[in-house]
């Protein structure tokens, strides 16, 4: 009992992550030989796993629920609630960056160099188009996952239209394959304290901090409301709408959520999101199977949260007073482009010129959040990953199943 701490995976990730601040900071750009295929191991074999797994977990999932019509309603109820909550992080952003103004008075932001951005190309409704593959099998050679659940979901839309022999068939083929990529998971999260030493040890060798002076009042506004939103927002959405626990699950969720925060990357996260949500929390595998891929996918309060706040951030820069029409349309198509951000790293900050283009403000203008980026993806992935696993037990709960918060 005494040494229960030492079995404990997460204590040995936070143990990691002293260490590797510890390893970056006193050994510097020289720790990168071993830092890099640190964070490689672990990070390449949580990606190894994840399309075999959406595949799986998606069509099983489905199967399960056993007809067209009980999907219709999950898959309604899945879309209603990722909107809602990342309509609700956007307007937290909106109001605490609106008030505190961090970008008044700043112009002196825009003599920096803000050349060589990485920006997305297209428009909103080219981003939508593009959900249908042309070839299924390039979009999961090329890891394109909306085009990838677009594909499967009706897979298994006309899978279950198979007679029951068939039918059955499949859902036991893809409910095994499904065990079998968590049975790989199970051993994959043994290597996570390796991983967040490399990468803590390889960002503290690596980044620059003092970028963050120039930036500290978007910094803060940023994370502060982050943090409205993960602690205050989604406590209310879990005990009111969920009526479940929310200190109780966010323990359940830690393993992923420090994941999250090391890899900044909700999908290299997944496999250990559907791990708490479904082994700790207790969310029939149907829902987790349906709700956590999609969710990973499309459901980003955090980066949307983010991602409105830069916004005005930079219009506030160039001193261009956004109407409240503006802000509506702000609302609006950061939810889409949310929808349409990869979950991998700094993918919310290239979505950014969409949003910028679609307002009407100068593109050129992202540059100024580029300092500040890395440490906020890590946040921002965060409360994603958090936002998914509380939409996968408010939506368990809002079927009448019995969970463990
Ligand atoms: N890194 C985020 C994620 O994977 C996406 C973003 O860049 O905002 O969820």
């Amino acid at each position: 009992m005494a040494y229960k701490w030492v079995k404990s995976l997460t204590t040995w990730i936070f143990i990691a992550f002293f260490g590797g601040i510890l390893a970056g900071h006193f050994l510097g750009e020289s720790i990168l030989f071993l830092a890099n295929p640190m964070a490689a191991i672990f990070i390449n074999s949580l990606k190894m796993v994840v399309m075999p797994l959406i595949i799986f977990s998606i069509v099983s999932g489905i199967l399960n629920l056993g007809s067209g019509k009980n999907l219709e309603k999950l898959g309604l109820k899945t879309i209603a609630y990722y909107i809602m909550t990342t309509a609700v992080a956007i307007i937290t952003g909106q109001i605490l960056v609106s008030v505190v103004k961090p970008g008044v008075g700043a112009e002196n932001l825009l003599q920096s160099d803000i050349s060589h951005i990485p920006a997305a190309e297209g428009s909103i409704v080219d981003m939508l188009v593009k959900v249908i593959p042309t070839n299924p099998f390039s979009a999961l050679a090329e890891g394109n996952v909306i085009q990838v659940i677009f594909f499967l979901i009706l897979f298994s839309m006309f899978t279950l239209k198979l007679n029951e022999k068939h039918r059955l068939m499949f859902t036991e083929f893809f409910q095994g394959g499904f065990d079998i990529m968590m049975k790989m998971v199970h051993i994959i999260v043994w290597m996570a304290p390796v991983g967040v030493l490399g990468i803590v040890a390889r960002i503290v060798a690596q980044t620059g901090f003092e970028a963050i002076e120039k930036l500290l009042a978007y910094f803060i506004v940023v994370v502060v409301a982050l943090l409205i939103h993960a602690i205050i927002n989604m406590s209310i959405i879990l005990k009111f709408l969920g009526r479940v626990s929310p200190i109780k699950h966010a323990k359940n969720m830690l393993l992923a959520l420090q994941t999250a925060f090391f890899t900044s990357s909700s999908m290299a996260t997944l496999p250990l999101t559907m791990e708490c949500v479904i082994e700790k929390s207790g969310v029939p595998k149907k829902v987790a199977n349906f709700v956590l891929p999609i969710g990973a996918t499309v459901n980003m309060d955090g980066t949307a949260l983010y991602e409105a706040v830069a916004v005005i951030f930079i219009a506030q820069v160039y001193n261009i007073e956004l109407t409240f029409v503006q802000l509506i349309m702000v609302l609006i198509t950061t939810i889409l482009a949310s929808i349409g951000t990869a979950a991998i790293p700094m993918a919310g900050f290239v979505m950014i010129t969409i949003i910028l283009k679609a307002v009407g403000l100068p593109l050129e203008g992202v540059g100024l959040v580029l300092a500040v980026d890395r440490l906020l993806d890590m946040m921002r992935t965060t409360v994603n990953v958090w936002g998914d696993s509380c939409g996968s037990v408010v939506i368990a709960k809002s079927e009448g199943e019995e969970l463990k918060v």
